[in-house]
C-alpha cells in the first residue's frame, strides 16, 4: 500500500545513521515532503503518527548494482521491485544502456520510477542488448568515446560512472585494449569505472587476470563481484588475495559485493574477509532472474553479510553512507539531513535462525533477518512487495 501524507511522524523507532554517528530512539517528522525534524519524543503537532516501535529507521538504502531496463534481454527488471518495493530508495543500473540507449533509459526507466534510479553507462554501445555471454567489447567499433561523452554530458544528473565487463568473454580478441580506452575515458569525463570481474558465462576464452584489470584502476573506481568463485576473482589458487588486490584497495579502489545469480560465494567471502579486505558497497546485482532467489532484495543481502560476521550498524553503513560515497553523491543521499526531501528506509530486524544461501547453493547459518517495512521518498510512504524470502 502506498500513502501520500503532507505531515507525518515516524515514532518510537531506533534511528541508525552512521554518517552522522546517530544510533538511538529518535522520532522523525516529515512535512511537505521534507525531513523537518529529528529528535526524541516529538509531539505530533497535527502530524499523522506512524508507529515504528521496535523498527530500525535508516537513511534511504542504496543498492549500487542492478539491471533495471524492464524488457531488455533476460535481465531487465522494473526498478521499483528492488527499489521502493524492497524498502530501498535508490537503485543504480549497471550497464544496461550504452550511449545509444541512454535517452531511452532516462525517459522510460528513471522518469517513470518511484525509486531514484541512477546509471552506469556501458562502455560498449551494445550495453545489455545481447546479454553478458556475448563479446560486447571485442569489436573496436563498439566503443565510441565521443558518443559516450555526448550522452554523459546530457545526463550528468543520473550518470555515476562507466560500466565495463572485464571478462575474456566480453573482451575477446581485443584483450585489455577496452580497459585502456575505459581508463582514458574515465579520466576525460571524470567518472569512475565500475568493473565486472569473474568469468561466469563464456568459457571458450582465457579468463582475464584480476591483476591485469587492476593496472587500469585508480582511487574511486569500483570492482564488483568481489566474492566471485569464478575465474578472474580476487583469490589465487591457494585462497590468498593476489597482492595486487591489496595494493589496489590501499590505493583507494573500492570493492562491491554484486551478489547476483553467480557471484556471492560464502567460502570465497570468508577467505577474502579473513584476509582483511572488506566491502565498500553492498549490492544485489538484482535482475529478473534472481528476485525469487538466491538474491530476493537488498535487506536480505545485508543479512547475509551479517551472517558472515558484520554488525547491523556496519551493513547499514555500507548501504547508506558508504554507498553514497561510492557513487560520489554524498550530501545528496546516504544520511538524514533536515531540510532535504525525505529519503528514509524503515526495517525490521528479527532474531531468528535461518539458512543463508549463496549463488552456488552454499549454506551458512544466520541468526538475524532484515525485512523492509517502508521506503519513504518525499511525502510518499511505500510498503514492500511480497517475496518469499528464506
Ligand atoms: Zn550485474
Amino acid at each position: 500500500m502506498t500513502r501520500t501524507l503532507t505531515h507525518f511522524l515516524l515514532k518510537g523507532g531506533r534511528l541508525i545513521d552512521p554518517a552522522d554517528g546517530k544510533d538511538g530512539v529518535l522520532d522523525v517528522r516529515v512535512r511537505d515532503g521534507k525531513l523537518a525534524e529529528i529528535a526524541a519524543n516529538l509531539s505530533p503537532n497535527g502530524a499523522i503518527v506512524i508507529d515504528v516501535k521496535d523498527r530500525i529507521i535508516t537513511p534511504g538504502l542504496i543498492d549500487v548494482h542492478l539491471h533495471l531496463m524492464k524488457g531488455l534481454g533476460a535481465f531487465g527488471v522494473d526498478p521499483d521491485i528492488f527499489g521502493v518495493g524492497s524498502g530501498v530508495t535508490t537503485v543504480v543500473d549497471a550497464g544496461s544502456a550504452g550511449h545509444s540507449l541512454l535517452n531511452v533509459f532516462r525517459n522510460y526507466v528513471t522518469s517513470n520510477a518511484k525509486t531514484r534510479v541512477l546509471n552506469y553507462i556501458n562502455l560498449s554501445t551494445l550495453g545489455g542488448v545481447t546479454g553478458p555471454g556475448y563479446s560486447i567489447l571485442a569489436d573496436p567499433r563498439l566503443i565510441d568515446e565521443d558518443k559516450i561523452e555526448n550522452a554523459v554530458e546530457a545526463n550528468r544528473d543520473i550518470i555515476v560512472g562507466i560500466k565495463i565487463m572485464a571478462t575474456g568473454g566480453a573482451l575477446g580478441a581485443q584483450g585489455l585494449k577496452p580497459l585502456e580506452r575505459a581508463r582514458k575515458l574515465g579520466d576525460r569525463l571524470k567518472l569512475p569505472l565500475l568493473v565486472h570481474i569473474g568469468e561466469s558465462w563464456t568459457r571458450d576464452t582465457a579468463p582475464v587476470h584480476v591483476a591485469d584489470v587492476l593496472k587500469y584502476l585508480r582511487a574511486g573506481d569500483i570492482v564488483t563481484h568481489m566474492f566471485t568463485v569464478h575465474p578472474g576473482g580476487l583469490l589465487d589458487g591457494n585462497g590468498k588475495l593476489w597482492p595486487q588486490v591489496r595494493d589496489a584497495k590501499e590505493s583507494g579502489v573500492l570493492m562491491d559485493v554484486g551478489h547476483g545469480l553467480h557471484n556471492l560465494n560464502f567460502d570465497v567471502a570468508r577467505k577474502v574477509l579473513d584476509q582483511g579486505l572488506h566491502p565498500d558497497g553492498v549490492s544485489t546485482d538484482g535482475h529478473r532472474g534472481n528476485r525469487a532467489g538466491p538474491v530476493y532484495d537488498l535487506p536480505t543481502t545485508m543479512a547475509k553479510l551479517m551472517a558472515l560476521g558484520f554488525s547491523l550498524n556496519q551493513v547499514i553503513e555500507m548501504a547508506t553512507a558508504n554507498a553514497a560515497k561510492l557513487l560520489g553523491r554524498m550530501g545528496e543521499m546516504g544520511t538524514l539531513t533536515v531540510g532535504q526531501p525525505a529519503d528514509i528506509s524503515v526495517l525490521k530486524v528479527e532474531d531468528r535462525d535461518w539458512k543463508a544461501v549463496d549463488s552456488q547453493k552454499g549454506i551458512i547459518p544466520a541468526h538475524q533477518t532484515i525485512l523492509p517495512v517502508y521506503a519513504v521518498r518525499g511525502d510518499t510512504i511505500y510498503e514492500p512487495l511480497t517475496v518469499d524470502r528464506p
